[in-house]
């Protein structure tokens, strides 16, 4: 048998650099949400990277996944999950798909993610693995999410995972009452992590804290350079 007596399968390495990951990097620094926490702890992170670096999925920093573009680090992904508040029933919208590694996350949480990406090779490549992996309540569509997606709306809670110049109005507009935004916004070098609420009474803006983001490419996103 594979492993016997041997080195332990590559599986159990992983495994347990994930259970790490989630303790220090996760729990340690403050994440509190139990569920997003056994989220983390189940979706196999490595499996969203290259074969090459692999070995570097569970380590404190985003990793480059091809066309210029990130895989976040694995803080940023709890801490965005967990400021989304995910409910069971929830329907959730990603904007910007890249690895497919957050959706599944979301996933994990919420009854339906919609997720969708600009660069239709990664947006390819993101739903043939989680196809793979089983995630049967993920949609990925190819387009500017800057623009939301309106095929699906409204939404419990949407993420933007790439920087953006301002909140985009029509992300706002596709969410339900109660429903949440996590955007970071500022310029193309550092951003503040938004949490808006979409109360009754009009939106309500809450700052997190300081973070760095590649940028969304779009109409309401930035300009390609
Ligand atoms: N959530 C991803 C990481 C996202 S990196 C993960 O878990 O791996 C940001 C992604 O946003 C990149 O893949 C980038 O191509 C994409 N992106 C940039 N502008 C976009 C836009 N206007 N609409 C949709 N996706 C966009």
């Amino acid at each position: 048998m594979p492993g016997e007596n041997g080195p332990p399968a590559f599986s159990d390495a992983f495994t347990s650099a994930r259970l790490a990951m989630v303790e220090t990097q996760l729990r340690g620094r403050g994440i509190r949400d139990e569920r997003v926490l056994a989220a983390m702890a189940r979706v196999p992170r490595h499996r969203f990277v290259s074969a090459e670096r692999a070995s570097a999925a569970y380590e404190d920093h985003p990793v480059g996944i091809g066309e210029g573009q990130t895989i976040s680090q694995p803080f940023m992904v709890a801490s965005m999950v967990e400021a989304a508040e995910i409910q069971p029933a929830d329907v959730v919208l990603e904007v910007g798909t890249g690895s497919g590694y957050q959706a599944a996350v979301l996933a994990e949480l919420a009854a339906e993610v919609f997720t969708i990406e600009r660069v239709p090779t990664l947006g390819a490549s993101a739903q043939r693995l989680l196809a793979h992996l089983g995630y049967a309540n993920i949609v990925v569509a190819i387009g500017d999410g800057s623009e939301g997606l309106r095929q699906y709306a409204p939404y419990s809670a949407i993420i933007v995972a790439a920087a953006t110049p301002s909140i985009p109005q029509e992300l706002v507009e596709e969410l339900r009452e109660n429903g949440r935004l996590v955007i970071p916004v500022g310029d193309a070098e550092e951003q503040e992590l938004q949490v808006v609420r979409k109360l009754s009474a009009g939106p309500r803006v809450e700052n997190r804290y300081a973070c760095k983001f590649v940028p969304l490419i779009g109409r309401f996103g930035f300009s390609r350079s």
